[in-house]
């Protein structure tokens, strides 16, 4: 076993070798520009993003040509909300999203806020569910469009896009979903699932940083969108700039390879997220799961049958109480991890997807999310157990808990 290990793949993921030997040939020997129509080197490039658009579109039952290439699922997600609010002004000036959202989606509604848009932001259950109900009650004759996440990056709650996209369809509003996290690891189909426009990226999926897509609805109903660049007038005008061609190709390559090893994986990541969670719960006292509880597994990893699961296969949150998540993460420095303090801000604000989620912020400062993928090993998970509870138990003995309200409340 290799030291330090890396156990946050919610953050980024290494480039999958696969990956990387697929897009090498794009960096020097067929280095075209995707847009020259004149010559080979140009026609070869266009190709090779074609096929990697074909591939994106193919795994979430889209179209090729409703894949717009962007920069990365930030970008993305500033031009599905703020294209689409723009575009649609004149129909209404109401946006409805979540409190649980990714800050590329918040960011951005803020903005339309200050432009003279009213955002809602839903609440969600304590495992950080948005009741279809809630969601209901807050589309109004004014609403243009709900931008609700496939799965949390924080808690890995997987929301029911399905439901939510029937409901948006049956009131006649846009939805928007960033997919980021749940892509190629869960089911997602933009025609079953209802969905207008939903925001990927490479990175999170062992492919290259700085590479992501949207996906536009073509027909039933064909949504536009006002850019958020302007230039060359690629991708049909939505987004100008030169494509990032290797990048490209990555991207579809490792679409390609995640979708081949899914299952496997997602058994795999199941069976270690069990044992990593067991072992700590049975290691230490005053430990809390933030999020879904998830399904009941059988001895493979497979769910149990009849048992659903509503969180990412590689996602497990806990918060240690009476521990600060940041002196546990100066603890266990051979393992990174993130903390719920530190993902989101400089300012060691707790979480806002835990606050959200109702956990008092003393437990939400004392969180750690670890992110398990591909790499992961069951010998790692092991390490990991020891020696989360070697220094959990050591801060604590430094500072001894004075009873914990939270806990206990
Ligand atoms: N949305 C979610 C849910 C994410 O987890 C991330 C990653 O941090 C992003 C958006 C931003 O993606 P990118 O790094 O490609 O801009």
């Amino acid at each position: 076993m290799k030291l330090p290990i890396y156990m946050d793949h919610h953050a980024t993921t290494p480039v999958d070798p696969r990956v990387l030997e697929a897009m090498l040939p794009y960096f020097s020997e067929t280095f075209g520009n995707a847009a020259s129509r004149n010559h080979v080197f140009g026609w070869e490039a266009e190709a090779a993003v074609d096929e990697a658009r074909a591939q994106i579109a193919a795994a979430m039952n889209a179209s090729p040509k409703e894949i717009v290439f962007t920069s990365g699922a930030t970008e993305s997600d500033d031009l599905a909300t703020l294209g689409a609010a723009r575009m649609y002004r004149e129909k209404g000036n109401h946006i409805v999203t979540g409190r649980t959202e990714h800050r590329a989606v918040l960011d951005p509604c803020a903005q339309l806020g200050k432009e003279g848009f009213e955002v809602t932001y839903l609440e969600t259950d304590r495992f950080g569910q948005i009741a279809p109900e809630r969601l209901a009650e807050a589309i109004t004759d004014r609403t243009i469009l709900v931008s609700l996440m496939l799965a949390n990056n924080e808690v890995g709650t997987i929301h029911r896009v399905g439901r939510i996209g029937a409901l948006c369809k049956e009131k006649g509003v846009l939805f928007h979903t960033d997919a980021v996290q749940g892509f190629t690891k869960i089911p997602f189909d933009v025609e079953a699932m209802g969905v207008d426009l939903a925001s990927v990226t490479a990175h999170k999926i062992y492919g290259p940083k700085g590479v992501g897509a949207l996906y536009v609805r073509s027909k039933g109903p064909r949504v536009r969108l006002l850019p958020i660049l302007y230039g060359g007038g690629h991708e049909r005008g939505l987004r100008s700039g030169t494509l990032n061609v290797p990048g490209i190709v990555g991207f579809g390559k490792a679409v390609a390879v995640a979708l081949e090893v899914r299952e496997e994986e997602a058994r795999r990541l199941r069976l270690l997220r069990a044992r990593l969670r067991d072992g700590i719960l049975s290691s230490l006292p005053d430990v809390l799961v933030n999020g879904s509880p998830p399904g009941r597994i059988a001895e493979d990893g497979s769910l149990s049958p009849g048992e659903e699961d509503w969180r990412l296969p590689g996602n497990l949150n806990l918060s240690f109480a009476g521990v600060e998540g940041e002196a546990l993460l100066m603890g266990i420095r051979d393992i990174a991890v993130s903390s719920g303090s530190a993902c989101t801000s400089a300012s060691l604000r707790p979480s806002h997807v835990l606050k959200a989620l109702g956990v008092p912020d003393d437990l939400a400062h004392s969180s750690i999310r670890f992110g398990l993928g591909r790499g992961n090993t069951a010998e790692e998970v092991d390490y990991t157990i020891e020696t989360v509870a070697r220094a959990v138990k050591r801060l604590r003995e430094m500072a001894p808990m004075r009873g914990s309200p939270s806990m206990s409340s």
